[in-house]
């Protein structure tokens, strides 16, 4: 029938229109739940995404809760704990920086060398298209994306180029903005220093260790160190023979037992000799199997 669509769209706006009016004759109206109350009309809402009916927020009195991802223009970290700024004006923000919105001037000491520190510190607020990606790129968490969206002024320039003093914010600030992102840097940080410490001390028990060993073979007297270099190679020979002796047995092959030949203290030669004479007891013992079983 002609005109029933729009009488059911007039229908479901007086319902959503009656709705709304009777959730605030309530107490604490639907909209109003979960929401933080500032005190003078001011209210912080965290607006349900799945809200039914009609919900207009008396901004600016009123705002909307923003999720933790949030972003708008970078701010930089001041390490409350360490008392210094975090970024070292290593330029990678600037470079990285799409629509080239950073200028960085590096600090320097008395003698005129730079030093990891930004003596000034700009972001063209205008220009930044709240991309991150100096937040992404920046190896030591030194900029991170601010909540603040409430920038407007008169005149752009100079009010929207931030300086380093209006871009920065102390460490909590961030913690209280971003606290799952925070919470997993600190722990991820946390780890790292974990591993670094245990890396720095098995470096330094091993230097500890050389050092004594050096120290010991300096205190002992000449004639004794010599007397243990000669042991040791004596005793190194010994080892080879003994080595060599296993390999012998080793070629036997199974079923065939193999003497260990006497370990020659005279070295080298006597091991040779030795083996020698075994795989010529091999060659023998094997041309006399081979004899029997062709039935000779
Ligand atoms: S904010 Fe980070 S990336 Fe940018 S200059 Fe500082 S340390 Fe480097
Ligand atoms: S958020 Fe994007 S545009 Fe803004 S300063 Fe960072 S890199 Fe540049």
């Amino acid at each position: 029938m002609f005109g029933t669509g729009l009488l059911k769209g007039l229908g479901v706006t007086l319902k959503h229109t009656l709705e709304t009016f009777a959730d605030d004759r309530g107490k604490v109206p639907d909209r109003y739940r979960d929401s933080i109350d500032l005190g003078h009309g001011r209210r912080i809402i965290n607006q349900p995404i799945d809200q039914e009916g009609l919900l207009t927020i008396q901004y600016p009195e009123e705002k909307r809760q923003l999720p933790e991802r949030f972003r708008y223009i970078p701010m930089l970290i001041w390490d409350t704990e360490k008392n210094e700024d975090r970024c070292t004006a290593c330029g990678i923000c600037a470079k990285v920086c799409p629509p080239m919105c950073i200028w960085i001037v590096r600090d320097a000491d008395a003698n005129g060398k730079p030093i990891t520190r930004p003596a000034e510190f700009y972001i063209d607020a205008a220009v930044c298209m709240s991309c991150s990606f100096c937040t992404e790129f920046c190896p030591f968490d030194a900029i991170k994306m601010n909540h603040d969206y409430e920038l407007a002024v008169f005149d752009r320039y100079p009010q929207l180029v931030y300086d380093m003093e209006e871009l920065t914010v102390p460490l909590e600030y961030y913690a209280a903005l971003w606290p799952s992102q925070y919470a997993a840097e600190e722990e991820q940080r946390r780890k790292d220093e974990a591993e670094k410490k245990a890396q720095d001390e098995a470096k330094a028990r091993a230097a500890e260790a050389k050092a004594a060993a050096k120290a010991a073979e300096a205190a002992a007297p000449a004639g004794e160190r010599k007397a243990t270099s000669a042991e040791e190679l004596k005793r190194k020979a010994q080892e080879r023979v003994a080595a060599k002796a296993a390999a012998a047995a080793g070629d036997a092959g199974p079923g065939e037992s193999v003497s260990a030949p006497a370990a020659s203290e005279d070295g080298e030669a006597d091991a040779k000799k030795a083996r020698m004479e075994e795989l010529k007891r091999i060659a023998q013992e094997r041309a006399r199997q081979r004899k029997a079983e062709a039935g000779e």
